[in-house]
């Protein structure tokens, strides 16, 4: 999704990061780039001005920091800014009302709309425990009552049931009338799209919001459109009181720009992000985390959560206690390399975790992929428990041996070898650092 934008960005870092000290020209030098690469990512124009102004005034006002470097402290402002350009938090519904609390989605007809009101419905129920109903209020589009319909059964989340013929607004009463005859915790009302924004389905929008008073009032905006979802999305804005944005397609090659000008400007925070066709494929929208992803420092928060998720409880403790008595032996490694595996290998690793974006690159460019870790765990197992203990043992014989054991080459066992002093290495600096928090400290987290 953001690739592109990344690899520009980190471009613009990597000179930053060898300078001793940060002069302004530096820092306006690397702005002009952080400019460029917002504008060929699609960010609106006024949005990239005011975000490269408020970071230059943070930057070049900014006192060097001694223990981090200067390139570093950079980062970490446009960090910030990203993530106050992406809405700062992430944002819940809010469904507190008495019930039934209402969702109205709105938007263009394409956009995504009908079927992330199923996603959203599912997800309510599922996740929260809530009783929900939808309405298709769509009178526009033959078959669209329908296809909610189809969609409902498929989530199993109820839909009104259709009367032919009948108004928008007279169905939003139907179906608030029903909820709460029911007692429905929620109703999902999916409005009628058009092709164009247009001042009757503007004025159609507002009569139903009348009629129904929504808690909410979801924009859905299909990324893909870049330019025109800001422009569709500043229209609807200024007419109907939104209260967030979904963002669809998130999943397709869009270059990232309708998220990070959307909050400018409609005002309203994304609050999820439709990530496929699926009805499970849609996200809650975390700006702190996105921003770590664009600037391809890792999303340590989510490696951690994903991680505590998937290791076993026993493993990690072993390791949390060798680690706090600075000890990382082969088992160690090969325990690690077992999760790595379980968590979907490189690939789904790259981009969570820091450099690993540029190694994983690195790996593929060399015919490296994740039978990689097949081969890593052949190769451990070929050792005598004596070797895993102590690595220092492994001699030219020895590695011979486990090179044949394991099916592999002595430089495979070096690799292997090599990854753990470098995974020791690292495992000491944590420690150095406090553990995780020093961890998460050092990217900015
Ligand atoms: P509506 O006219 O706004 O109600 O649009 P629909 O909900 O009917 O969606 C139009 C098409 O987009 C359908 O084929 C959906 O499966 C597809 N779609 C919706 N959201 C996503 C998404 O997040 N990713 C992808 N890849 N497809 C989506």
């Amino acid at each position: 999704m953001f690739d592109n934008l990344t690899d520009r960005l980190g471009g613009v870092f990597d000179k930053l990061r060898g300078r001793g000290a940060l002069k302004e020209e530096d820092v306006r030098s690397a702005m002009r780039e952080v400019r460029i690469a917002l504008l060929e990512a699609d960010v609106a124009l006024p949005v990239v001005r005011d975000f490269i102004n408020s970071v230059t005034e943070k930057a070049v006002g900014q006192s060097v920091l001694k223990s981090v470097a200067p390139g570093q402290q950079v980062v970490k402002i446009v960090n910030d800014a990203l993530t106050e350009m992406l809405g700062s938090e992430a944002s819940d519904l809010d469904l507190a009302v008495a019930p039934p609390a209402v969702i109205m989605m709105v938007g263009l007809q394409g956009s995504g709309k009908t079927t992330s009101t199923a996603k959203i419905a599912k997800l309510l129920k599922e996740k929260h425990g809530k009783k929900v109903m939808m309405a298709s209020l769509d009178v526009q589009r033959p078959a669209a009552q329908e296809q909610l319909k189809v969609l409902g059964e498929q989530v199993n989340v109820a839909t009104l049931p259709i009367v032919a013929g009948q108004m928008p607004v007279d169905i939003a009463r139907r179906a608030l009338q029903s909820a709460k005859l029911q007692s429905f915790d929620v109703v999902m009302l999916d409005t009628a799209g058009r092709l164009h924004v247009d001042q009757q389905l503007m004025d159609e929008m507002k009569a139903v919001a009348n009629e129904a008073t929504p808690k909410e009032i979801l924009l859905v905006v299909d990324s893909l459109t870049g330019q025109d979802a800001v422009n569709v999305a500043q229209n609807f804005s200024e007419q109907v009181p939104l209260t967030g944005v979904v963002l669809t397609r998130m999943d397709g090659d869009a270059r990232g720009g309708a998220a990070l000008s959307m909050r400018a400007v409609t005002g309203r925070p994304i609050k999820f992000v439709g990530m496929g066709e699926k009805m499970d494929a849609i996200e809650p929208f975390h700006p702190g985390r996105v921003a770590g992803r664009i600037l391809g420092m890792g999303d340590v928060v989510s490696l951690v959560e994903k991680a505590a998720a998937t290791v076993e409880r026993e493993d990690a403790d072993k390791l949390a206690a060798k680690m706090s008595k600075g000890q990382f032996d082969m088992n160690d490694l090969r325990t690690q390399l077992r999760q790595m595996t379980k968590m979907g290998g490189l690939g789904a690793l790259a981009g969570m975790m820091p450099g690993m974006k540029k190694a994983k690159a690195a790996m593929s460019a060399s015919g490296v992929d994740d039978k990689v870790l097949v081969h890593m765990d052949a190769i451990i197992g070929s050792m005598t428990p004596k070797e895993r203990e102590k690595p220092a043992l492994l001699n030219a014989k020895r590695k011979i041996r486990i090179a044949k054991g394991s099916g592999t080459t002595v430089q495979d066992v070096n690799r292997v070898l090599k990854m753990h002093q470098e995974m020791e290495g690292a495992m000491k600096k944590i420690r150095k650092m406090g553990g995780l928090k020093g961890l998460a400290a050092m990217f900015g987290g």
